[in-house]
C-alpha cells in the first residue's frame, strides 16, 4: 500500500494461498511456514530454511474479510483524510492476486475490490448531511502491451490502436485522458461496472488470443468530499486497485513471439515498479527495501 508521494508509507504484505487439487495430485507439498510475527519460512530441499519479514503476512486459511480488515480499512481511513492511496497484487499467474483483489464479486468469498467498495458506501451514508455530501465515481483501465485500454467501453474498431494517453497535469498528477469516469451512488453500481468491465476484458483478450493474466489492471474509486460546517473534511482522494499481470518470467515460460514480447513488457514495467516502490519506501523509511520473490 502507498499513500500519496509526500506522507508515504509503503507496507508490503504476503498472502499464501493453499495448495490447489492438482497441485496436491501431482504431489505439492507445502514448504511456506506463516509466523505470528509476520514472518514466512520458506522450506526448500538441501537448503537451509529462509526467513522473509513483511508487514503482514496471511496465511493459506487467512479469509477475505481479515485481508480486508488489515489492508482495506486502512487504506478507506485514509482516503477519507483526504490521501491518495493505493494497493498492487503482484504475484506470478496463479498465486492468487485476482482472488484477493475481487473473487466472485458477489459471494461471501469477495475480495478487496468489493468489499471497499461496500465499506466505502457504508461510511458515506453514515457521514452524509444537509451539509456534508460525497461525490464518487470509478474508472476501470488496462495495461497490455503498454497500451493503456478503458475497460468501461467496448473495444471495437473504434478503439484507437495505440490506446488512451497518459498525461501529467499541474495540479492534478498523472492521469489517462479520455478515460471513463462513472458516478456511483452504491456499491450494486460500482460492482456491476467491474462486471462490465471484466467482461471487455474476455471479450477483447479472446479477439486478441490473450489471457488476462498478461495484462495490468486497474480499478480507480475518485472520491470528492465537502462539508460546509467543517472544512478540513473539504478534501480529494484516489484510490488505485491494482491486479498486476503475472510476475513469471518470459525466459521460464518458454515463451517465443507476441508472447515474448508480452513478457517483456511486462518483465520491464514490474521491473520499473519494483524501482519506484524502493524509492518511495527509501524515503519513507531510510532504508527498507521490497523484497523480490521471484
Ligand atoms: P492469479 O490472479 O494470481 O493468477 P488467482 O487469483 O486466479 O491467481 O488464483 C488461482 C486459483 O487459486 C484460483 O482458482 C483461485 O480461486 C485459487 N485461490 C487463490 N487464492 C486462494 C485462497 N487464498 N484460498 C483459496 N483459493 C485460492
Ligand atoms: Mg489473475
Amino acid at each position: 500500500m502507498a499513500d500519496d508521494v509526500g506522507t508515504t508509507t509503503v507496507q508490503v504484505a504476503v498472502r499464501v494461498r493453499p495448495l490447489s487439487e492438482k497441485e496436491i495430485k501431482e504431489g505439492g507439498v507445502e514448504c511456506v511456514e506463516v509466523a505470528k510475527d509476520n514472518t514466512v519460512t520458506l522450506h526448500q530441499e538441501n537448503q537451509p530454511p529462509n526467513v522473509f519479514a513483511f508487514d503482514n503476512v496471511f496465511g493459506k486459511d487467512s479469509t477475505q474479510p481479515e485481508v480486508f480488515e488489515m489492508l482495506g480499512n486502512p487504506l478507506l481511513d485514509k482516503a477519507f483524510e483526504g490521501y491518495n492511496a493505493t494497493i498492487f497484487a503482484y504475484g506470478q499467474t496463479g498465486s492468487g492476486k485476482t482472488h484477493t483483489m475481487m473473487a466472485d464479486r458477489k459471494s461471501d468469498d469477495r475480495g478487496l475490490v468489493p468489499r471497499i467498495s461496500d465499506n466505502l458506501f457504508q461510511r458515506v451514508s453514515k457521514l452524509s448531511s444537509e451539509t456534508r455530501k460525497f461525490l464518487i465515481c470509478c474508472s476501470f483501465l488496462e495495461i497490455y502491451n503498454e497500451i493503456v485500454y478503458d475497460l468501461l467501453v467496448p473495444r471495437g474498431k473504434n478503439t484507437p490502436k495505440t490506446g488512451l494517453e497518459i498525461r501529467e497535469g499541474k495540479g492534478i498528477g498523472v492521469y489517462v485522458k479520455d478515460l471513463q469516469e462513472i458516478v456511483v451512488d452504491s456499491s450494486e453500481k460500482v460492482l456491476k461496472l467491474i462486471d462490465q468491465g471484466f467482461e471487455h476484458r474476455a471479450t477483447a483478450a479472446t479477439q486478441m488470443n490473450a489471457t488476462s493474466s498478461r495484462s495490468h489492471c486497474l480499478f480507480i474509486i475518485k472520491m470528492h468530499q465537502k462539508d460546509e460546517q467543517n472544512a478540513g473534511n473539504n478534501n480529494f482522494s484516489k484510490m488505485n486497485l491494482v491486479d498486476l499481470a503475472g510476475s513469471e518470467r518470459a525466459s521460464r515460460t518458454g515463451a517465443q513471439g507476441d508472447t515474448l514480447k508480452e513478457g517483456a513488457n511486462i518483465n520491464k514495467s514490474l521491473s520499473a515498479l519494483g524501482n519506484v516502490i524502493n524509492a518511495l519506501s527509501t524515503m519513507a523509511s531510510g532504508s527498507k527495501k521490497v523484497r523480490e520473490n521471484r
